[in-house]
């Protein structure tokens, strides 16, 4: 396994990385990547154990659903938690291939034994440029608008196409790349997936953050380490060896992939809905204390708005887990009915949540002094002094707590978050296609004729 110095060394590969239009020569260094970057080294160090036949045992597959729990339980970093997804999308996806090639089957087994050995970090590339929206891969005006291969040879193939919003790209090994949904016959050059290492010749990452650009960072407690790189990922004919090609072509199973992958995205982001509801409870609860207003009605009525909120996504995710189905090859299943309406349900209703908090907190949340102000010997203790609000309450606990909300809620990193909570994992209309087709809608239907005491007219 790697510590977290083998990580930032490892970073040193020769990737070809941008940043606000410049190139960043050393990622694990610059200036806008370097807290990033001591978080996902902290999680190497924090797992590492020095056996040499160790591997991480986040990254395991769980074998029962028992497994799958405590997994979901552990605190990890999301560079971790994008690999396991990736892991467990490869496999998920070996399984349904198997017929259809079954070479493909047992490289994915190869491949995810050498990452567990590795200890690498694989990020997902899924979501291609796409074009015109209206219009298939194959009738863009510019065909690269879809990944793509461009050229077949003995030894592997060629790709070209960009995959976008990719989070923590230029801070991982592995890309692994997927189709972005169905293919038809004739648009087989789309129908690819394998794995390119991210100093791949031909690859290229442009990248955006929304670390917290300026001033002082006690001022952003939360976006200071939760902000993440988001990577634009240019394939620029690239080449993939053989040994690293899932498919190639195949295009009735072109869809597999992100369907595996939007179960293990979706699953991974309830839990963190779940545990990002329970933080909103917290917080809502938290500045009414502050705020001495605890006990009063209206703030008690949101704040049971917002368990029941918290509470119904921690029971989809426990529904997901709970009625999880075993694959062949021994890999546990959430069940994806669930694990897609609890993601729904934790996206589309979010704001409202986020309303309550600033609704409760009041105008403190954008405009508390700073950590800067209240350490300022000529106005620190008029800003406690003001900011207080009984002895219980500090004035310098409250201010505080008032910066935690803005980060969290009205800073530019929480504009992002609002963002990605709705369309990383794919958008709402995602969540709705699997949730329907995964429905039983004949026996709801057949309930609803049964009360209204009716046969079927289409029986
Ligand atoms: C913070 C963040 C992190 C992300 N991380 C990753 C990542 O790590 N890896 C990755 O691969 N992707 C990632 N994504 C991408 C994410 O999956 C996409 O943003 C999402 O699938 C929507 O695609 P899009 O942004 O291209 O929007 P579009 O596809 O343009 O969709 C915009 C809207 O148009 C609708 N729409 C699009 N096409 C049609 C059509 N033909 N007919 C009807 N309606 C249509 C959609 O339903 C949606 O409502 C991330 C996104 C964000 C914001």
């Amino acid at each position: 396994m790697l510590t977290g110095k083998d990580y930032r060394e490892s970073l040193a590969d020769g990737r070809i990385v941008y940043c606000d239009g410049e190139r960043v020569e050393d990622v694990s260094t610059a200036d806008r990547f370097r807290r990033s970057v001591d978080v996902i080294a902290g999680g190497y160090d924090r797992y590492h154990d020095d056996n040499p036949d160790a591997i991480s045992a986040y990254l395991n597959a769980p074998s029962s659903i028992e497994e799958l729990r405590d997994h979901a339980n552990l605190k990890v970093d999301p560079l971790i938690s994008s690999t396991y997804t990736s892991l467990m999308t490869l496999l998920t996806s070996a399984d349904r291939i198997e017929e259809i090639r079954p070479e493909s089957s047992a490289a994915i087994r190869k491949y995810v034994r050498q990452m567990q050995e590795k200890d690498l970090r694989i990020v997902e590339c899924i979501t291609d440029a796409k074009g015109d929206r209206a219009k298939r891969p194959g009738q863009q005006e510019d065909r690269d608008a879809y990944l793509r291969v461009v050229e077949q040879r003995p030894d592997g193939v060629v790709i070209r196409g960009a995959k976008l919003h990719i989070s923590w790209a230029p801070l991982a090994h592995e890309l692994m790349t997927i189709p972005t949904k169905a293919m038809k016959p004739g648009e087989e050059e789309y129908a690819i997936a394998c794995a390119v290492p991210v100093n791949a010749p031909g690859v290229k990452i442009i990248n955006v953050t929304a670390d917290p650009l300026a001033g002082d960072l006690r001022d952003a407690p939360i976006s200071t380490d939760a902000h993440s790189p988001m990577g634009f990922v240019i394939f620029d004919d690239v080449f993939v060896p053989n040994d690293r090609i899932f498919l190639n072509g195949e295009t009735e199973a072109a869809a597999s992939f992100a369907h595996s992958l939007g179960l293990w995205v979706r699953i991974n982001g309830l839990k963190n809905m779940a545990d990002e509801a329970d933080v909103m409870v917290g917080f809502a609860q938290l500045v009414a204390e502050a705020n001495g207003l605890e006990r009063v009605d209206q703030i008690k009525d949101k704040i049971a708005d917002m368990v029941i909120h918290a509470t119904l996504i921690r029971a989809t995710l426990e529904a997901a887990m709970g009625n999880s189905s075993i694959s062949p090859e021994g890999v546990v299943v959430p069940d994806e009915l669930y694990a897609n309406t609890g993601k729904f349900q934790g996206a589309a209703y979010r704001n409202a949540m986020i309303q309550h908090i600033q609704d409760i907190a009041g105008g403190s949340v954008v405009t508390a002094p700073s950590t800067k102000d209240l350490a300022n010997p000529e106005i620190g203790e008029i800003v406690r002094k003001y900011m207080g609000t009984k002895q219980s309450i500090d004035g310098n606990y409250r201010t505080r707590l008032f910066h935690a909300l803005r980060d969290f809620t009205a800073s530019a990193y929480a504009g992002h978050q609002a963002v990605s909570v709705i369309q990383a994992g794919g958008g709402l209309f995602a969540q709705r296609v699997v949730t329907r087709s995964r429905y039983d809608m004949a026996t709801a239907r057949q309930m609803a004729l049964d009360l209204a005491c009716l046969d079927d007219p289409w029986a």
